[in-house]
């Protein structure tokens, strides 16, 4: 079984996908985290993350382990990593560089210890119409800005990071319209997504939703 969860940041699509991927038995790739590597690479080495080749470069040569270990880094889910992904993402070569890595997962999903699964949740932009448009279910998980940026505050802060809800908010909004009016992967569902709002719903009412609609598929 192959699931997609594409939505704007904070909406919940990484709670959401790693609790379906444990209630089914599922492996779990979050496509954020190839990106996320890439600008943070960039961002270490002092390059510009505005600049394609080097990028591209960097991207050609990522690999599982490596991506593990700069997930590690305080900056991978800071602002900094978060900004460096959005820009990097934006570049086509970089995109192209890092397909095959994603779209291949999907014919042998394992789990983090390297145990075979019997299916993944692709977690991230484009990954219900790039990644696997062959997928069984595809859902876009939304919300309001203010309650994204509201989520990603109160993260910042259970995790002990300093932040301001208006610096996050300012980010979000920032982030949200590079993504949607980008030329490559635009922030968009799929055609045949389903699109769930949670801005007024508690994670286990989404839950209960997407439970239901998986279950329809198996
Ligand atoms: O999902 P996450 O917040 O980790 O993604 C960071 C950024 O990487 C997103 O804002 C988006 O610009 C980019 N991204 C992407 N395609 C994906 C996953 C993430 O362009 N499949």
């Amino acid at each position: 079984m192959i699931i997609t969860i594409d939505g704007p940041a904070a909406a919940g699509k990484g709670t959401i996908s790693s609790a379906l991927s444990q209630k089914y038995k599922l492996a779990y790739f979050d496509t954020g985290m190839v990106y996320r590597a890439v600008g943070l690479q960039m961002v270490l080495d002092g390059k510009d993350i505005k600049n394609e080749e080097q990028a591209t470069e960097i991207a050609e040569k990522l690999t599982f382990p490596q991506m593990i270990s700069l997930s590690k880094h305080p900056d991978f889910r800071s602002g900094i990593g978060s900004n460096a992904a959005s820009v990097v993402s934006a570049h086509p070569k970089v995109r192209a560089a890092l397909l095959n890595m994603q779209k291949d997962f999907a014919n042998k999903p394992i789990f983090a210890d390297g145990t075979p699964a019997a299916g993944v949740v692709y977690d991230g932009r484009d990954t219900g119409t790039v990644i696997c448009p062959q997928a069984d279910l595809k859902l876009f998980i939304t919300a309001s800005t203010e309650v994204r940026a509201k989520r990603r505050y109160d993260e910042y802060i259970a995790k002990g990071m300093d932040a301001s809800y208006e610096n996050v908010l300012q980010d979000m909004i920032a982030r949200d319209e590079r993504d949607s009016n980008r030329s490559t992967a635009p922030l968009k569902p799929a055609d045949d997504a389903v699109i769930i709002d949670t801005t007024d719903l508690s994670i286990p009412q989404v839950l209960e939703k997407v439970v239901a609609l998986v279950e329809k598929i198996c």
